[in-house]
């Protein structure tokens, strides 16, 4: 890899340390190879001067084609939304995949979890994985395929059949013959991932098993994931404990705690990633901060799809490790995570004067921390030589423009405004993979033109889907509404 360098009238260096200006960093071979005091000037090439910091990574993702005001699915709840994303037509996997990862890596992020719960099916899931792996590749992210595992409870968490009585007997015909199919044996679905893994890995991409969620895998699922997870030490990825109705589930079904359980199967420790966490308990948060396993928190998602607000500041002060995610449910549909890291802060830093998330754990969640859920790599989330050169560049001329005190520190300003449309660049593994805000990998606005045409010419094929959700939606309230009592 040739040698490249920036010029930075800014460095945000790592978590703990202040900002320090006019260095020049050299990377080479993907990592950073030198930081040495300099002009710290883009000027000569008639550029804005730059803010560098660490690249930001988004621990919980689906590489998901559609945004929900798309598909007429906005202000939905979770358990009613996941339905409406049958109505998103399936499209070519690579389409998909790039215009996904181009928008993530558009949005400041250089390293992405793939919980890959929509398959396309167009194809055999070995041909369609080559395709996603093949997207990452080409935009230049880091990017973990967690390939999805789910064995049951195909429309609620428990047995389904008095909620499809609520229905007409048109709506609960569609809704049968397109949610009740029955599902890959547990072990052929687990082999699979080993199968995949060994075809995909490698160049930035990894493979994890993506079991869907506790609530969705039945108990030998489980426990053949976190066996082979043991033996293979291949990293895990699920949701956890999103809703208070998964909380409900969850009690009821594990007397003994649904954290315990999954500790006892070999499912909580360093390898692990949990998305959501909204309805943990503080002596669950205990037990994930003793075993070293990953949160994932999902702020505007949880906000958009009303599921809460996750307990942040317990969740650090008991020792967890917490990343952030976007969930394909990004503040305003953009996938920009430096808002989303700016919005999580707004929400969870403080009441008052008692500070719940400090900048440093603010900068390891929204850097390092998933960077680590997502490679299993521990080195990221700081520049300075030998680390890899993962690195977000900012246009400081722009973030500093107003400033009217000359020694604002600059940190202030990125979690004051910063969008992703004061990015100058992106580098993952010192490529440049956006520059001036463009994705240089793949032509973004084509493919997403082309997914858009994709999408509208097939919206016909889901026309039943769409005339069956509204009652579908009113059952699931009633069957959610009715079975809650805990207040
Ligand atoms: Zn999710």
């Amino acid at each position: 890899m040739s040698d490249r360098h920036i010029d930075a009238a800014w460095v945000l260096p790592n978590p703990n340390d202040p900002a320090v200006s006019n260095r020049v960093i050299r990377m080479a071979g993907g990592v950073i190879t030198s930081i040495d005091a300099g002009e710290g000037s883009n000027r000569s090439e008639g550029r804005s001067r730059s803010l560098v910091m660490p690249a930001l990574s988004n621990a919980h993702d689906h590489a998901r084609v559609a945004r929900l005001s798309q598909v007429g699915s906005f202000d939905v709840p979770l358990e009613a939304w996941l339905p409406y994303l049958a109505l998103i037509p399936a499209v070519d996997p690579y389409l998909s995949s790039a215009v996904s990862f181009g928008r993530t890596a558009r949005g400041g992020v250089g390293s992405v979890m793939a919980h890959y719960t929509r398959v396309q099916g167009l194809t055999d899931f070995p041909t369609e994985a080559r395709a996603v792996a093949k997207a990452a590749r080409d935009v230049g992210v880091n990017m973990a395929l967690a390939v999805h595992c789910r064995d049951k409870n195909p429309l609620v968490y428990d047995p389904h059949e008095e909620m499809l009585a609520r229905l007409s007997p048109s709506a609960c015909e569609c809704i049968s013959r397109r949610f009740l199919r029955p599902p890959v044996p547990a072990a052929e679905q687990v082999a699979m991932v080993e199968a995949v893994a060994a075809d995909i890995e490698g160049h930035g991409v990894t493979v994890q098993y993506g079991p869907a969620g506790v609530q969705w895998c039945t108990d030998e699922m489980l426990r053949l994931i976190g066996k082979a997870s043991a033996e293979s030490s291949r990293r895990v990825h699920m949701h956890l404990l999103e809703t208070r109705y998964q909380r409900n589930w969850a009690d009821r079904h594990f007397p003994g705690g649904i954290v315990n359980y999954l500790d006892e199967i070999g499912l909580v420790n360093e390898r692990v990633s949990f998305a959501h966490c909204i309805y943990l308990r503080p002596d669950e948060m205990d037990l994930i901060a003793r075993r070293g396993a990953t949160i994932a928190i999902n702020t505007s998602s949880n906000f958009i799809v009303s599921s809460g607000v996750a307990s942040v500041g317990e969740m650090l002060q008991r020792g967890c490790r917490i990343a952030m995610g976007l969930d394909g449910l990004s503040f305003d549909e953009d996938e920009d995570a430096l808002r989303e890291m700016r919005l999580a802060y707004a929400v969870h830093k403080a009441h008052g004067f008692d500070i719940r998330l400090p900048r440093p754990d603010l900068l390891r969640f929204a850097t390092g921390n998933g960077r680590f859920a997502v490679t299993g790599d521990g080195a990221g989330g700081e520049v300075k030589p030998g680390a890899p050169a993962d690195l977000l560049v900012l246009d400081w001329d722009r973030l500093s423009a107003e400033l009217v005190e000359p020694d604002v520190p600059p940190l202030d300003l990125v979690l004051a405004k910063a969008r992703q449309d004061y990015i100058q660049g992106l580098y993952v593994g010192g490529r440049e993979v956006v520059r001036e805000g463009k994705v240089t990998g793949v032509d973004l606005p084509a493919l997403e033109l082309e997914l858009l045409k994709t999408l509208r010419d097939a919206a016909g094929t889901t026309s039943d889907i769409r005339a069956a959700m509204p009652e579908l939606r009113d059952a699931l309230a009633s069957h959610y509404q009715g079975q809650f009592y805990c207040g």
